[in-house]
């Protein structure tokens, strides 16, 4: 339910709050004709990144602050508020220059009690919005941290969006909801409000109604859509923006179920649980195709060195050592024999075909 008297209520909204825009700002055009679009949607704030995070230098970093008085714009021509994306004590000094309703705190930011606390600092007793993103890491504690050095600067409007957490594994997201961390976190901060970004948890298109509808299931309270008017040809971001049409789409479609029967919520839990399970499998997957790579590059240096493939005393150690290291955490013995046999006779497979050329 969503929480009294706090910022999000004070909007007086009668739908969760829709928080819509592109990755980022690119020109003075794009960001009008995209907000003029928004303001016939359910969106109540326009977002756009301008000063971006990128994981390798050379892709485009953002227009900068050359965007801010674009922003300015969206504001007086159409009523929608503004967010942007803050990453230090200069970004939060200009953003408050150009009357930024929200400021955001992006996932590469959360993870650093530094920049945040620089952040909290520069933004000590502002009545702005400020929204935390959770880090990239899967990991409650920094996240209800920065919350809190937030707080702790006399910031009252605080909210958190949870976009999803990095693993190495790949998965169907660009980044793993990992459901379970949110619902904690909802049970740590009940009064913060929580917005899903289904965006960056997708990375794709097509996912985005369903990673939304699961977030109103579990009682989020809004939603961040990266929306865009030509998504193919945005300058960051591009598989994963929908337009304004869609985001219409898509809200209408969305159902806010307000009662919480037991039924419903332990169908919710069922699923929460299934889901997890289901990137648990993925990375196993990817973990046995791993591990059967690494496999094949011994069969390879076994040829070379005319190595015989089975090694009994190194399986033997091996499989005993599996087994121990299961069992002090609780998997039967059985269980890990079987399983380590079965990956072991595929192992010898795949040597065997590398040894023989086949
Ligand atoms: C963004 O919202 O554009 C962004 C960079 O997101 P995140 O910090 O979640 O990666
Ligand atoms: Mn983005």
């Amino acid at each position: 339910m969503m929480t009294q008297n706090n910022w999000l209520e004070k909007m007086n909204l009668d739908h969760p709050l829709v928080i819509a825009g592109p990755c980022s700002a690119e020109t003075e055009e794009q960001v009008l004709k995209i907000a003029h679009d928004l303001a016939k949607t359910d969106a109540t704030v326009f977002r756009a990144g301008v000063w971006k995070p990128r994981t390798r230098p050379g892709n485009f970093e953002g227009i900068g602050a050359l965007a801010l008085p674009w922003l300015q714009k969206v504001k007086e021509q159409t009523g929608l508020l503004t967010a942007v994306e803050v990453a230090n004590a200069n970004h939060v000094k200009l953003a408050l220059e150009h009357d930024i309703d929200i400021l955001w705190i992006g996932a590469r930011t959360t993870v650093n009690p530094f920049a945040v606390q620089e952040i909290a600092d520069a933004l000590q007793n502002t009545d702005k919005i400020v929204l935390v993103k959770n880090p990239i890491n899967p990991d409650l504690e920094l996240w209800i941290g920065a919350i809190e050095r937030i707080q702790k600067a006399n910031i009252k409007n605080v909210g958190a969006i949870h976009r999803g957490f990095s693993t190495y594994q790949k998965t169907k997201y660009r980044n793993n909801p990992n459901w379970q961390i949110a619902i904690d976190f909802k049970n740590r901060l009940p009064e913060v409000p929580l917005i899903n970004d289904p965006s960056h948890i997708c990375g794709n298109r097509e996912n985005i109604l369903d990673v939304s509808q699961m977030a109103l299931d579990l009682q989020f309270d809004g939603l961040m859509i990266e929306t865009h008017h030509d998504p193919d040809n945005a300058w960051s971001d591009a598989k994963q923006q929908i337009t304004p049409v869609r985001l219409n789409e898509i809200t209408d479609l969305l159902k806010v179920r307000k009662s919480s029967f037991e039924k419903e919520n332990s169908l919710k839990k069922l699923e929460v649980l299934r889901d997890e399970i289901n990137e648990i499998d993925a990375s196993l997957i990817q973990l046995l195709a791993n591990r059967m790579a690494i496999s094949q590059k011994i069969g390879i240096e076994k040829k070379a060195q005319n190595v015989a493939i089975l090694q009994p005393e190194r399986w033997n150690e091996l499989l005993q050592e599996r087994i121990e290291k299961g069992d002090k955490i609780g998997l039967a013995k059985g269980f890990m024999e079987k399983i380590y046999k079965a990956i072991h006779q595929e192992s010898i497979k795949i040597q065997e075909s590398v040894i023989s050329g086949k």
